[in-house]
């Protein structure tokens, strides 16, 4: 009864940023508790290597090009999907980036660029899988954060205006789509060793040392850390559960 709880046969699942990072370890999840996964990203190369970690995990995934901030990219990427699948159950709106300055340092296009990865992709994402999660009966979009949600930080400022955002687009979502059995919600990441934060520890002195002194579980995160919140939160165990934003960050916030 509990298993049952939280399989996902049967589900589509569309992970962006599903190549690597996060996702990658996101999507293994959902993969692993019985969802069709489909894996977006801009890098072919990079796009096929996790296809073939996926399918050699057991996982039945699929991998389609997707640039997140084009709008016609995006709408032709959920056609796609309605043609393969005619539906799709689980969204997570999960590609994100930053440039890494001071606020006074930035240009308008910089701004604009995270502005529009983050957040805009986020939304042309889900605006584009309502009709077909209304065509499935419900559904469940995943909304990465971070805890630059939460805090901020001095080479951060697009990247937590764009995060913060993410928790007050995720709310707006939950109230609109709990008529339509869609629950929306957002996972706040801690510090998780991925290739973005390979650059924030080349870029930011002594930011590994800080990390591992503040965070109580004392380690960095791994993508597959990520993984059973996204299983819970693409499951029927989380069908009460919607607007809120969870953080995994092995205690960082809490300390
Ligand atoms: P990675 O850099 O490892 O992965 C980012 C992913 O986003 C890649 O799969 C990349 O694929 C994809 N991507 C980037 N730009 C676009 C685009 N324009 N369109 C489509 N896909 C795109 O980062 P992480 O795994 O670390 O981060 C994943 C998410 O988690 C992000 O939203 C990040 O902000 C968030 N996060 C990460 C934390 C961490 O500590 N690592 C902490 C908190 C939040 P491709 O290059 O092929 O396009």
């Amino acid at each position: 009864m509990l298993e049952r709880m939280f399989d996902l046969t049967d589900r589509i699942a569309l992970v962006t940023g599903g190549n690597g990072g996060i996702g990658l370890g996101m999507a293994r999840g959902l993969g692993q508790a019985g969802a069709t996964v489909i894996i977006t990203g801009r890098n072919a190369e990079k796009s096929a290597a996790a296809l073939r970690e996926l399918q050699s995990a057991g996982v039945r995934a699929e991998a389609l090009p997707c640039d997140v901030t084009r709008e016609d990219a995006v709408q032709a990427l959920f056609a796609q999907v309605e043609a393969r699948h005619g539906k799709l159950d689980i969204l997570v709106n999960n590609a994100g980036s930053t440039v890494r300055k001071q606020p006074q340092d930035f240009t308008l296009d910089e701004w604009k660029s995270v502005m529009d990865l983050n957040l805009t992709g986020a939304f042309l994402c889900a605006r584009a899988a309502y009709p077909l999660m209304v065509k499935a009966g419900g559904g469940k979009v995943i909304n990465i954060g971070s805890i630059m949600s939460l805090f901020g930080a001095a080479y951060a400022a697009a990247y937590s205006a764009s995060k913060g955002g993410i928790v007050q687009f995720t709310k707006s979502l939950a109230v609109a789509w709990a008529k339509d059995n869609i629950q929306a919600n957002a996972v706040l990441p801690g510090w998780i060793d991925t290739e973005l934060t390979v650059g924030a520890r080349a870029q930011v002195a002594g930011l590994h040392e800080r990390v591992l002194a503040r965070t109580p579980a004392g380690r960095w995160g791994v993508p597959q850390d990520l993984a059973g919140v996204a299983v819970f939160l693409a499951s029927a165990g989380s069908d009460f559960v919607t607007g809120t934003a969870i953080t995994v960050d092995g205690g960082y916030a809490a300390a």
